[in-house]
């Protein structure tokens, strides 16, 4: 009887010990397998942050790269270069107005621009230089064209590429909203409005006429189709106060006019002004205009 007890005894220990190192043997694969998995998503997680910091360090470097020199813009500003049309004088075309400008008088000033080792700020830039949170390099420049007219995309945006300088095209969303799709190389698409580049009450845009809530729907609904735009530019360059309110409650950042003169530190950002280049701009008047 105490023999029997006495194996009874032993297997049960033995069982135990079975049970014990089963059970510590799972507990530790658990853990490590628990542990391998936290390293992968701290090591995705560094890894993602390495390359936010890398696309920033991209972003800011050229900038701050070109400060570096100390050479900064001069106290009168920015030129923030305003275009219209384009005609191609070869294939027989002429110019319909002042806004038509022959596409080798484009090619010489933007090759004029790049050979000269302009810098050509993104939008966030030349808000913070208005906020005067930043300075621009001496020798900046913005180029902007409005309306989104066929001639744009199809002669001046192959020399905007070609010699890889940034441009803005300033659409009227309902007429050529369709081009932001192709999401040309070099350029940025921000809003000419939705629909409000016609004529309206006093012989001014409808911008000044219509009441508020539907210059926030066109507002909105450009910037939507544009994928975000907040940079404006006035149908006809009429504006008034209620503009600058209505825009800045739609979350556009910055506005422009047609009116001459260049952007300066702590410019009204809704009524800035730019420099016009016009079909009959000699290269000599386009340099003074942007030295
Ligand atoms: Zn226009």
């Amino acid at each position: 009887m105490k023999r029997k007890k006495k194996k009874l005894k032993k297997v049960k220990l033995i069982c135990f010990i079975i049970i014990f190192c089963l059970a510590l043997l799972c507990s530790i694969k658990y853990i490590s397998k628990k542990n391998n998995k936290n390293i992968e998503i701290a090591n995705t997680e560094i890894e993602e942050e390495v390359k936010f910091e890398e696309e920033k360090i991209e972003e800011t470097s050229k900038l701050e790269e070109k400060l570096k020199t100390g050479k900064y813009l001069k106290q009168d500003g920015l030129p923030v270069l305003m275009y219209h049309f384009f005609y191609d004088k070869t294939k027989g075309e002429t110019a319909k107005d002042g806004n038509y400008i022959e596409i080798s008088s484009f090619e010489e000033q933007i090759k004029y621009l790049a050979e000269n080792d302009f810098y050509f700020p993104t939008w966030q830039e030349v808000e913070d230089y208005i906020d005067e949170k930043t300075e621009l390099p001496e020798k900046s420049v913005v180029i902007t064209v409005d309306d989104g007219d066929p001639s744009f995309f199809e002669l001046a945006v192959p020399i905007i590429q070609k010699y890889n300088v940034q441009a803005t095209s300033f659409l009227v969303v309902y007429w050529y909203g369709n081009r932001a799709e192709n999401k040309e190389k070099n350029v940025s698409y921000q809003s000419h409005s939705y629909d409000m580049h016609k004529g309206g009450a006093n012989g001014k845009g409808v911008m000044l006429s219509w009441d508020n809530n539907k210059i926030k729907e066109d507002l909105e609904l450009s910037s939507k189709v544009l994928g975000g735009a907040n940079i404006f530019c006035y149908p006809f360059g009429h504006y008034n106060e209620n503009c600058f309110k209505v825009l800045k409650e739609t979350g556009y950042k910055l506005a422009f006019t047609v009116e001459a003169g260049r952007v300066t530190k702590k410019a009204n950002k809704y009524k800035l002004p730019r420099v016009r280049i016009s079909g009959n701009t000699s290269i000599n008047s386009f340099i003074k205009k942007v030295e």
